[in-house]
This record gives structure tokens, sequence and C-alpha cells, in this order.
């Protein structure tokens, strides 16, 4: 059709996956007017050569650029991958953690959805209106009549296939009523995976066999009031709940969860991925409605499906980690983030975000209320609910008046030992262990390392074994028979000759979860002993199958790294052993202290949670540390109040903002030299920012070498800048990486708020 006046040249602002935080305007040839829209992807030629790139339309105008624009090739997307809220929200995460809103755009959208994962283009077939049919209705055999009457049963269109399929026909019939001028033909992109993929919403027996609403308790009736009333009134909230391991917030958020759904409205329930367990997910599908559960094991097609299934509206709630953070949802109500502390809600490749501060802006901008809940808040979060950023609500008991286990630390320095023997498990430890399976309990052991042993060095020369990519020394991992760096995987044959001074004389020290088990076996042959730590749990499912034995009481004693700490509630676990609290207390990072604190807490919240009680032993070299002393007794207020005045001393997070640079090369004086300069960019613009004549606004540190220096094979250095406000944190560091272009063979990463420092 043409149309009477020409209409006015259209253009579009393209953004690409790159570092670079820059728009590109393209003209929309006239073909393509009706396709194109804000954000969908399109294909267009970039930069001097002939190739293509793929990027994302981020505005649609008729205003002329004032350059001569190329044209758009190809529009890419059926529907706009993303809508104007999660565009506001991307826009936001490229200006505050500096780098290509396309680099967020890339990250947010599941590969799968790009590719269209979990589709596939069918053939579909209906019915002609009488009046679109021959005048004269052309004879049809027995078959094809069949499926005309089928056809007109059904409806609706449906698949060419399906419906031959259906009559029990071939397909050549089908095609023949298309021939006759009888049906239509058309194709469409169609869900590959069948219906019943999307978990159904629980019929009525099973919504009540999970139901079992409890009655609230005094506690959280005064938690829920002012979470009812935010819900009920709208706007935007935060919430920071707090409460012990079993003072019962998941029942709170479960409340919260079944009001947005009640009022037709989704939530986005954040959990750290250890938790996504089946019992987690059951007690949200019992509870509210349609829920979809987006975990790290999901195929591209499956996570590419859920995703189409949320931004349809097909589904109430969703669960997951970090990033179901951008899910898709069409009218969200509420975002709950559970364990808020958790540090694996930062990632750690570009964009570096934090789901946290993500969910909040989120949840501002759909003005939504958000809801944090954990027993052992992060200080920046505590510090926000003290300063009137979020409300503070708090569950100070256990449900049902269950005690809080007994927490016990036993000193090894002063414990009995063999002569020439060393066990890891000290004697108190070991009769607590005895003890507790004799009547019946089960038992939970954390030691935060894996391997065998975990330091390997000569007696005769002092040469430690270490990677040759990487300044970390090397572990022992007895069943596969290497040497193992943990950071970058490199391994090596273990050897009985010092490699520097050749004697026989390498001694294998240090104690790992596999040394650990072997310790175990020997001194409880009559004891089933599980392991669980990332060398142990593999392959998809390995998890749940260990957990489903100890939780059907087959297994009596579970050892592990950090992973068996955080969220498992086994009702028989009545002794909790930790083999070596110190581990991480020692690490150049100013959040070890808290670390620390959150995991024996923790780690100690998974005894007694049945009806036998329960009790925790944790072996330390340090009592008397603060951290390990106040999380024995379960006091997080006073261990806030004591951190909060060493970082208020010490300038650190969250008193101010904190943002790390680092450089890092293959080669040391070229990593060395940019640095230098950055030194010296950062320096003048930290004047500029500050004002003539004025104290600095911005402390920058650096450039050192970072604590792990070398890191596969690539030297680095490193700045912190720290400052008051993130606004003049961000202007200084925009102002340098505007103008710094790291030579060739130097790369440099931007990190706001940090949370690794080695
Ligand atoms: P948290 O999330 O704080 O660890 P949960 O919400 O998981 O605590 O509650 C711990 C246990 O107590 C769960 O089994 C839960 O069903 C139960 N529970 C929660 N609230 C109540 C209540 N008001 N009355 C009885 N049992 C409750
Ligand atoms: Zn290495």
């Amino acid at each position: 059709m043409e149309s009477p006046t020409a209409p006015a040249p259209l253009f579009a602002d393209v953004v690409f996956d790159r570092p670079l935080d820059t728009a590109y305007s393209y003209s929309v040839p006239e073909h393509l007017r009706d396709a194109i829209a804000v954000g969908k992807r399109i294909e267009c030629s970039f930069g001097r050569g002939e190739g293509f790139a793929v990027g994302y339309v981020i505005r649609v105008t008729e205003v002329q650029p004032t350059r001569e624009v190329k044209p758009i090739r190809k529009v890419l997307d059926e529907v706009a991958l993303l809508d104007e809220e999660l565009l506001k929200l991307t826009r936001w995460m490229a200006d505050y953690y500096l780098c290509g809103w396309g680099q967020v755009l890339h990250a947010v959208v599941p590969a799968g959805v790009r590719g269209n994962a979990g589709t596939r283009n069918s053939t579909v077939v209906e019915l002609l209106p009488r009046e679109e049919q021959p005048a004269i209705l052309p004879s049809v055999t027995a078959k094809q009549k069949q499926v005309l009457d089928h056809l007109r049963g059904i409806g609706a269109p449906l698949e060419q296939n399906e419906l031959a399929k259906a009559v029990g026909v071939g397909v050549a019939v089908v095609a023949g009523l298309v021939t006759k001028g009888l049906l239509r033909k058309f194709h469409e992109r169609v869900e590959r995976l069948p219906a019943g993929f999307l978990d159904p919403i629980p019929s009525e027996a099973e919504f009540a066999r999970t139901h079992g609403t409890p009655i609230l308790n005094v506690d959280q009736a005064k938690v829920w009031e002012p979470i009812r009333a935010a819900l009920e009134t709208g706007g935007h909230r935060a919430f920071l709940l707090h409460g012990v391991t079993g003072s019962g917030k998941t029942e709170i958020y479960l409340r919260a969860i079944e009001e947005v759904v009640k009022s037709g409205r989704e939530a986005i329930v954040l959990v750290p991925e250890i938790s996504l367990t089946p019992q987690t997910i059951e007690r949200f599908r019992g509870r509210c409605g349609r829920v979809a559960v987006l975990h790290s094991h999901l195929t591209d097609s499956e996570r590419a499906t859920y995703w189409r299934h949320v931004a349809s509206g097909d589904v109430q709630v969703v669960v997951g980690a970090r990033s179901a953070v951008f899910a898709p949802t069409r009218k969200l109500g509420l975002i709950v983030i559970d364990e808020e502390h958790e540090t694996s809600f930062k990632q750690d490749s570009t964009p570096r975000y934090h789901a946290r501060a993500v969910a909040i802006m989120r949840a501002q901008l759909a003005n939504v209320p958000i809801l944090l809940g954990t027993a052992t808040p992060a200080l920046e979060t505590w510090h926000a609910a003290h300063t009137g950023a979020a409300t503070l609500l708090t569950l100070p008991k256990r449900v049902e008046d269950r005690a809080m286990p007994k927490v016990q630390l036993v000193d090894m320095r002063h414990e009995p030992k063999t002569p020439g023997k060393y066990f890891a498990i000290g004697t108190t430890l070991q009769a607590a262990i005895r003890d507790a399976t004799k009547k019946g309990g089960q038992v939970i052991l954390m030691l935060n390392r894996r391997g065998y042993s975990t330091h390997v060095h000569c007696t005769n020369c002092g040469h430690v074994a270490q990677c040759t990519h990487c300044d970390l020394s090397l572990t022992f991992h007895r069943a596969k028979a290497a040497l193992v760096c943990h950071y970058c995987g490199w391994e090596t044959p273990p050897m009985l000759q010092c490699p520097a001074c050749a004697e026989a004389s390498i001694r294998y020290q240090g104690l790992g979860t596999e040394k650990l088990h072997a310790e175990l076996d020997a001194m409880f042959p009559d004891r089933v002993i599980q392991r669980m730590d990332s060398d142990t749990m593999t392959k998809a499912g390995s998890h749940q199958r260990v957990l489903d034995s100890f939780r059907d009481g087959h297994v009596h004693i579970l050892l592990g790294t950090q992973m068996i700490a955080k969220g498992l509630d086994f009702p028989n676990v009545t002794l909790v052993g930790v083999i070596n609290a110190d581990a991480g207390l020692h690490l150049p990072d100013f959040r070890a202290a808290e670390r620390t604190f959150q995991l024996l807490a923790q780690v100690a919240g998974r005894a007694g949670r049945g009806d036998k009680g329960g009790r925790v032993l944790i072996q330390t070299y340090t009592p008397e540390h603060s951290c390990i002393a106040l999380a024995a007794k379960h006091d997080y207020n006073a261990f806030a109040k004591l951190e909060l005045g060493f970082r208020r001393e010490h300038l650190y997070p969250p008193y101010q903002r904190m943002a790390r640079l680092i450089v890092r090369s293959e080669k040391q004086d070229a990593a060395e030299k940019f640095a230098d300069q950055l030194a010296g960019g950062f320096k003048q613009a930290n004047i500029r920012a500050s004002g003539p004549g004025q104290p600095l606004a911005v402390r920058i540190l650096g450039p050192a070498e970072c604590p792990v220096f070398k890191l596969n094979d690539h030297y680095r250095f490193h700045f912190q800048l720290l400052s008051a406000t993130s606004g003049v944190l961000h202007s200084v560091l925009r102002e340098v990486l505007a103008v710094t272009k790291a030579p060739s063979g130097v790369e440099f990463q931007v990190d706001v708020d940090p949370y690794s420092m080695l």
C-alpha cells in the first residue's frame, strides 16, 4: 500500500556488548519501520570493516542525527526482549557499575532467549471462513472430511503434524485441503517443551497437604503488620527482617507473596543457589501459585522457556539465584531476598553487580516493597536500617519456644594431644560425636577447606609447592593423586623429592575435607559418613542425593565446606562441629571478621532445629577473638556494634563507598607502568572533583600489588578508592576512565562495591 505522504525518516540508537558506554545512531529503512522497537536486537555494520554486529535498540526517533548514518540491516526479535522498567534498570547498572549498557543488556538477557532456544518453527493450519473459500466447494475425500470435522470441533488453529496425527492420516491429506482452498497454512514459533514443563498449579489436595499455614506467633504478627500495610497501600518500602535461624522468616515471606499473588501481581524471590533445594521450592509451590525456579543447571532452552512464560504473565512467583532479579515479570508486586548477606549475590564478572543493590533499585523503579531477610545482616544493610533507608523488623526467638543451641568454644591450644599423632578432631569433639550418634542424633561437621593436604613443603629447604601460574600454594588431592591449584585448576603429580633441594623430605601437612573424611572413617568405623564439597558434588543432583540420604537418617555424619552451613533444616541434627573456626579470620580483607561471624552463626543455626535440642562445638585457636566469642553467644547486635565501630574508625564501607580497580598483564612492567599512569590521572581528577584548596574527596590507595600478585599468569596491581559519597567516587572514576585506554597486553577491571579483595 502506498501512503499519500512519505513518512518522516526514522532513526534508532543502538548499544553493543562492548565496554564503551556510547550509543550509535542508525537509520531505519522503510521496510523495517514496523518491526523496529526499543528493547529489540538488530544487526548492522559496525566499525570500519565489513563486519556486522548485533546491538540493542535503546531509542527510536525522528530526530535526524548530526552525522551521516548507516542503515540497520535486520531486526532480529519479534517482540522486545526488555520492557521499559528493565531498560531503566540496566541503564542504571551501566552508570553505577561503570560499564557499557550493551554489556549489561547482553548479560541480562539469557543466551537461550537471544537464540530463541526452546522454540521451533512450525506449520499451523486453520479453517478459512466460508466467504474466503471457493464459491463452489471442491469435493473432499473421506479422510479429508475427518480432518475438517476435527478442526471444526477444536475451533482453533492447529499444528499441521499434530492435526494429521490426531486424525490418523498422513500430512499430505491436510496439505491437500490447503491446495483445495479450504484451509489456510501459516508459520509460527511454538514452544518445543511440552506445556507440562511449567510447574502445574498445585491441586487442592496437594495444596491442603503443604499449605498448613501456621498461626503467626506474637513476634511474627508484629513484623507482619507493617509489611501487610505496605503491600496494601502500595509504593516502595525496604524492610530488613532480622530473625535468628528458625525464627519463622520464611513464613513471613510466604504470607507476603500470597498477598501479592492474590492481588494479581507477581513476586521475585532471590535465594542463594545452594538453597534452591526441593524442600525450599516445595514450600513456595505449595502456597504461591505457579512458580518458576531459575537455577544454574537449567539448559538454555529451559531458561528461555521460563523467561517467555514469565514475560507472558503465566508465572506468579520467580524463585532463583542472583540473575532472577532480571526476571521479566509484567506486574511486579514484591521482591524478597533471603539470606541477603550472602556474598554469592555479587557477580564477579562484568557487569560486577550485587543483586541486592539491583533489586533495591528495581523495587524503587517498580514502586513496590522489598523484603530482605537474614539472621546475620550484611553490615551495609544493618547500617541502612539504622539510618532510615530501610525499616528494621526483628524476630528475636526461634518459633515454638525452641532454644537456640548451646555453643561451646573448644580452645585447641589446651586440647590434650596424643604424642606423635595429629588429629583434626580434638578429644572434646570426638566424645561429643560419639555421644550424639549413640543417642540417635545426627552430626554436621564443617571444615572450610577442601582437598587432603593444604600445605606441601620441604622440611629441608622450606620450599613450598606452588602453582606455576599463580602465587598460590597447591593442595594435595588424594583421590585424584594430584597437587591442584584451587584458583586456576593447574595440576601436577605429587612429589616425594623436593624440586628445589632434591632431598626426599617433602611433608604433606594442613587439613582439608578429604583428609578429615579419612580421619573420621578411622575414628568411627561403624558410622556412615558423607562428604559434601565441590570435589564430591560435581554431578548435577549429587548435592540433593546426599541431603536426601542425610534426611532419611541413612547418613550419621555429614562433613563439608561452607556448603553445609547454609539453610539446611534437619530436625535430627543434635550436634554441629566446626573444625577450624579461625581459617578465614586472617585474610587480607576488611570483611574477614564479618564473614567469619556469619559463617559460624549460620552453621550453628543447623543444630537443634527439632525437639531433641542441640549443641555446637567450635574448635578454635583464638576463642578470645570478638567475632568468635560473640558468634558463640548468638549476639549479632553486639558484633555489629563492635565491627561498625571498627569500620567507622578506618573509614571502610558502609561509612565510605569503595571501588577497586585492578590492572593486569602478563608483563609485570607493562602492568606497573599503566598503573602508575592511572595513578596520575586519579590524582588530577581527585583535585578537580574536590575543588581547589579543599581536602581531597576521594582516598586513593595504591597502586599496590594485589594480595595474590600473580594469578593465571597475570601480574596484578590494584587501587582502592574510598569516598564519603558514591557521587564523587563515580565522577573521579568516570573522568579517568573516559580518557584512559590500556596499552595492548594490559587490561583493567573496575569493581564498584567490591567483595573480593585478593
Ligand atoms: P527461618 O526462615 O527463620 O529459618 P522458617 O520460616 O523456616 O524460619 O521456620 C522454621 C520452622 O518453623 C518451619 O518448619 C516453619 O514451618 C515453622 N514455623 C514458622 N512459623 C511458625 C509458627 N508461627 N508456628 C509454628 N511453626 C512455625
Ligand atoms: Zn594457579
